[in-house]
């Protein structure tokens, strides 16, 4: 299939490219190089620009008749986007909105879009079904699930269908060590411990002990960015099969708190980084975890790193070598 990948030179946009390039697709990427890297590209053409250079993204359109769009490309950091909201509807709201206007007028019918699970805000269980209340607590959130919205409405008035994936938090790295996170100024949790493990990093912050958990810190539902790369596989197969439009948690199920990944991350690395308890982080719901039995009915998705150990070694591994 001829497929454009917006943000395709970032985190989790690379590692989608080499699962599609290695099924043989013909991909082009689009992406600023803001957050991504031109070596991160390993499958395709790139294209240097940026989703608001509208003349320039419609003249792609025009020339290559992409048959599928995964739309990777905008801004992801929660406490950033509290502190720059229109940063975050400016990238992932607006520049979604024209981009699907491309769709429509070149009749691009099959789109997957990066969700998140911040869309759900603050559950009252945690646990999030594709059914659970919409109710972002940050800009973030807000910014995705509008973008959800549009690609709703105009999947109901044409033939457009689609795949929302709402990631949960996406980690680790290319279990063949080519591709990884190198986010500048990341401030991931994996990430940011494995740096600090590395001595990039004088120490590690926990952002809250107070929350209403197990042990106070807050739990998330940590998945491989590889299992996630492979979920968009399945997706677009699903779509190419004919497939109806549809909206699916991505994560493991299970969850863990800060505190026991701060654990797990010394325990993998055997390095004893300084941790320093602080108050909570703006924007921060204190737990997230997701339902999956949708995303396994639907698109028979088969995770292979469902380990926090595994996906912390892959993140450390990386980190220690990052190239780029
Ligand atoms: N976190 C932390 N210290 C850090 C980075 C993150 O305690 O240096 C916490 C953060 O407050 C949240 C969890 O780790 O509870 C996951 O945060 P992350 O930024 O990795 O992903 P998010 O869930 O915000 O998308």
């Amino acid at each position: 299939m001829k497929i454009l990948i917006t943000g395709g030179a970032g985190y989790i946009g690379s590692h989608v490219v080499k699962a599609l390039g290695k099924l043989g697709h013909d991909l082009v990427i689009y992406d600023n190089l803001s957050t991504g890297h031109r070596q991160a590209v390993t499958y395709g053409e790139l294209v240097v620009g940026d989703l608001a250079e509208k003349s320039k993204l419609e003249a792609l359109f025009e020339a290559k008749k992409f048959e599928a769009v995964l739309h990777f490309a905008g801004s992801i950091v929660v406490p950033e986007s509290v502190a720059h909201p229109l940063k975050y509807y400016q990238n992932n709201t607006l520049n979604s909105h024209f981009l699907l206007s491309l769709c429509e007028k070149y009749k691009v019918k099959k789109f997957i879009f990066s969700s998140t699970a911040a869309v759900y805000g603050m559950p009252e269980d945690g646990l999030c079904t594709e059914n659970s209340p919409l109710s972002p607590i940050n800009p973030y959130g807000h910014s995705k699930l509008m973008t959800e919205q549009m690609l709703k409405d105009l999947a109901a008035s044409s033939e457009f269908r689609f795949v929302a994936l709402r990631y949960f938090n996406v980690s680790g790295a290319d279990p063949e060590g080519q591709l990884g996170q190198s986010f500048p100024e990341a401030t991931h949790l994996i990430k940011v411990a494995c740096e600090a493990a590395c001595a990039k990093r004088d120490h590690l912050k926990i952002y809250g002990t107070d929350y209403p958990t197990s042990d106070g810190s807050c739990v998330r539902d940590y998945i491989h960015v590889s299992d996630l790369a492979e979920a968009h596989v399945r997706a677009l197969e699903y779509l190419e099969r004919g497939g109806k439009s549809d909206i699916l948690n991505c994560g493991y199920g299970h969850g863990f708190s800060v505190k026991e990944v701060v654990k797990l991350i010394k325990e993998v690395t055997g390095v004893d980084f300084k941790v320093i308890e602080t108050d909570r982080r703006a924007g921060d719901p204190a737990s997230l975890t997701a339902k999956v039995d949708r995303i396994h009915g639907i698109l028979q998705w088969k995770p292979q790193f469902d380990d926090l150990k595994v996906i912390i070694r892959s993140a450390y591994e990386w980190e220690k070598k990052k190239p780029y």
